[in-house]
């Protein structure tokens, strides 16, 4: 199904999209898009994309779709990025082709900078400089200088923190339990501490 939207949040369940889709919370216009693309904790994080988009009366849609990301499920329950290569490039020009006339927002934060060269400003730049030459569609990552803890805090101080607590972190699906370990669960546990 392609309808025209103004804007789409790719919401992937996490605290970074999350406040996105509060930002946005209500607009018209605005779908949040969740994307199953064979990630560990997907089912998880469907759960809470699929909650934070109620919670900001926003409609939400799921694709599926088959990525290479083998990489994801290694040293389950460890710290260490999990990076899959090309995967925000995979998942944006997917977006693209479902919505080619849309703005599309990512939730890139400045702590994903270091371990994700697909969280970089020059990635987005890259990104759109290839959009426009096949699609309408452009990328904009507000957060892109936020850190993690900014996050969290405009969450507190704009009265969303209800909806923070809908999101799921780990990299691992435990079912309702984060692991606790891994990099996502560490970073999520020391921002929501401060
Ligand atoms: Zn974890």
């Amino acid at each position: 199904m392609v309808t025209e939207m103004e804007r789409i949040i790719l919401l992937s369940g996490g605290i970074d999209s999350a406040l996105l889709a509060c930002r946005y919370a209500g607009e018209p216009e605005t779908l949040c898009l969740f994307i199953h693309y064979g990630q560990p904790a997907a089912k998880e994080e469907r759960v809470a994309a699929m909650r934070i988009a109620t919670a900001c009366d926003l409609p939400v849609q799921v694709i599926t779709a088959g990525i290479g990301c083998s990489e994801m499920r290694t040293g389950s329950g460890t710290s260490g990025p999990r990076e899959v290569p090309g995967r925000n490039l995979a998942m944006l020009a997917l977006t693209a082709t479902y919505y080619p006339s849309s703005e599309l927002i990512i939730g890139c934060t400045y702590n994903d900078s270091t371990d994700y060269p697909d969280c970089r400003t020059e990635f987005i730049w890259a990104v759109n400089e290839v959009l426009s030459v096949c699609t309408d569609a452009r990328v904009s990552a507000p957060l892109i200088r936020m850190s993690k803890r900014e996050i969290i805090a405009e969450a507190e101080v704009e009265g969303w923190s209800n909806i923070m607590s809908l999101t799921w972190s780990c990299y691992q699906g435990q079912g309702a339990i984060p692991c606790g370990s891994c990099n996502s669960c560490i970073e999520a546990a020391e921002c929501l501490s401060h």
